[in-house]
């Protein structure tokens, strides 16, 4: 066992590191606000849309791709090491939704000719997307969803309603979800998973605003929406197994820890700054630390798995739960060390860390619910990790 990069990861490291300094959006730089904070904000889209393209410029949005696909076949290390740097930059761009979710879906389980249309896309930063997975009444219990599409001639025609689905209002394509068979025994043996063009006509997208006031998220309306039957990723009837292996490249996406790590570190800057570190202080911040350091090192155990290609499913759920959870705990622990200042937006001048303890507070409550909840999270350790029953 070696707990070391190797020097060429070290050098990638150091590479990503200078670029971002210099490329990434200064104002940002300067707040040390995140991608989270800034969601919803004017200009927020086109940073995000800028960035993109220049880490695609650079081929950092498909590292770890065969090379046959435009990647650089390196191992998802670099990919990680990547999303460090850019969450101690503050550094929007990495598309999560496009690069993680859907590129490795397609990767895995789409065709030569799926690869062929829509890797590039991604790689390049240039085409964004966005998933129409959940819907009213099935989150959770997805297997259930009832978007219904149906087959005429060559297309496949939906109807029905998809809900949360974040940065809708932006993407350029969809990933979706939907029923082609309702008497399938057991349900999930009836979806399907389309890849979708967001100007499609019968596509309404509508404004949910979450309680940090961000506009993430959307409903999305099918009505009679014709979808091209070569833009099935698998074939007919195997997209639950299309969305289960997406799923598990999705709780290990987004590096909670990093994300938490470099929140804890400028709330722990700003506090020395104010002087007010107290001795319950300091014992709560040496337990987040902690917290930190486990829910990275499991990151790197998956990602390690990944590398050699094996399957993760509670390897990945343990990812999620613990990388997420760590970011609601050190959110947490801002509002204690900063009292009442904690609860200021940036509209005030005595919000510290212009106004970032609120906003990832109340932005924290969505990350025990997305990608699935912890409770599922913890249901499928327990089932597949410890061979238990299921909870329900
Ligand atoms: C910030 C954010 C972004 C999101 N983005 C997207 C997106 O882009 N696309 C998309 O499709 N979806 C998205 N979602 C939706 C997300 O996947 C669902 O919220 C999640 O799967 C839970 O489903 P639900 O909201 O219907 O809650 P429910 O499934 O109704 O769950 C309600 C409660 O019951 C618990 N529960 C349910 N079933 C069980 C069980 N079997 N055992 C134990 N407890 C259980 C849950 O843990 C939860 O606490 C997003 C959600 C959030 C918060």
């Amino acid at each position: 066992m070696d707990f070391r990069f190797s020097l060429e990861e070290e050098n990638f490291r150091q590479e990503v590191a200078v670029f971002l300094e210099k490329e990434g959006p200064k104002e940002w730089q300067k707040k040390k606000v995140s991608f989270f904070d800034m969601s919803g904000q004017e200009n927020w889209i086109a940073i995000h849309r800028e960035m993109s393209q220049k880490l695609g410029a650079k081929g950092w949005l498909s590292l770890h791709w065969p090379k046959e696909y435009g990647g650089q076949g390196l191992s998802p290390f670099y990919r990680l090491i990547l999303r460090e740097e850019l969450a101690k930059y503050h550094c929007p761009g990495y598309h999560s939704l496009s690069v993680d979710f859907v590129a490795p879906a397609i990767l895995l389980k789409g065709s030569d000719e799926l690869k062929k249309r829509f890797l590039p896309g991604i790689a390049s930063g240039e085409v964004m997307w966005c998933e129409g997975l959940s819907e009213p009444g099935h989150g959770s219990d997805l297997a259930a969803i009832e978007s219904f599409a149906k087959q005429d001639g060559e297309s496949y025609v939906v109807n029905g309603q998809k809900i949360w689905t974040t940065y809708a209002h932006f993407a350029d394509w969809m990933f979706l979800l939907a029923r082609t068979d309702r008497q399938a025994q057991p349900n999930y043996r009836g979806l399907t998973f389309f890849l979708v063009d967001m100007h499609t006509p019968g596509i309404t997208v509508n404004p949910i605003i979450n309680m940090a006031g961000h506009y993430d998220f959307n409903e999305v309306f099918f009505d009679d929406v014709r979808i091209p039957k070569e833009n099935i990723v698998d074939s007919i009837n195997r997209g639950w197994y299309v969305a289960m292996a997406l799923l598990d490249f999705e709780r290990t996406s987004d590096l909670g820890y990093a994300i938490a790590g470099t929140l804890l570190n400028d709330i722990v800057e700003c506090a020395r700054e104010r002087d007010i570190l107290d001795a319950q202080n300091q014992i709560r911040m040496a337990e987040l630390v902690v917290e930190c350091e486990v829910a990275r090192l499991t990151h790197y155990h998956v990602t390690w798995m990944q590398a050699q290609g094996k399957g993760t499913t509670y390897e990945a759920a343990a990812c999620k739960l613990l990388g997420f959870e760590s970011i609601q705990h050190v959110a947490e622990f801002g509002l204690k060390v900063f009292k009442q200042f904690g609860l200021l937006s940036d509209k005030s001048s005595l919000a510290p860390l212009y106004g970032r303890i609120s906003s990832c507070y109340l932005r924290s409550f969505g990350h025990s619910m997305e990608a699935g909840t912890s409770e599922i999270d913890r249901d499928v350790i327990a089932q597949r990790g410890l061979g238990l029953p299921r909870l329900r």
